[in-house]
């Protein structure tokens, strides 16, 4: 396990994480992402092929030009 980069006191940990992007006024908010997430003070770390597919799944909902948009995690 590595130690948080953020507050240097904390062990990450697997966990779950939400992730929300704003751009030009449109929300995207992908849910049930899988990261290590920091106990101490909340860091998410994503793995980079997990980052590859939230990034691109984001650009998806953003395309769409809903206001708000929540989705599930799609790996
Ligand atoms: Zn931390």
């Amino acid at each position: 396990m590595m130690h948080c980069f953020a507050c240097k006191s904390g062990t990450v940990k697997p966990g779950r994480a939400t992730y929300v992007v704003e751009r030009d006024g449109h929300v995207a908010v992908i849910r049930d992402v899988p990261a290590d997430v920091c106990p101490q003070c909340g860091e998410e770390y994503f793995a980079a092929a997990t980052a590859q597919v939230l990034y691109d799944q984001a650009e998806r909902i953003l395309a769409h030009g809903s206001e708000v948009e929540i989705a599930k995690f799609a790996a």
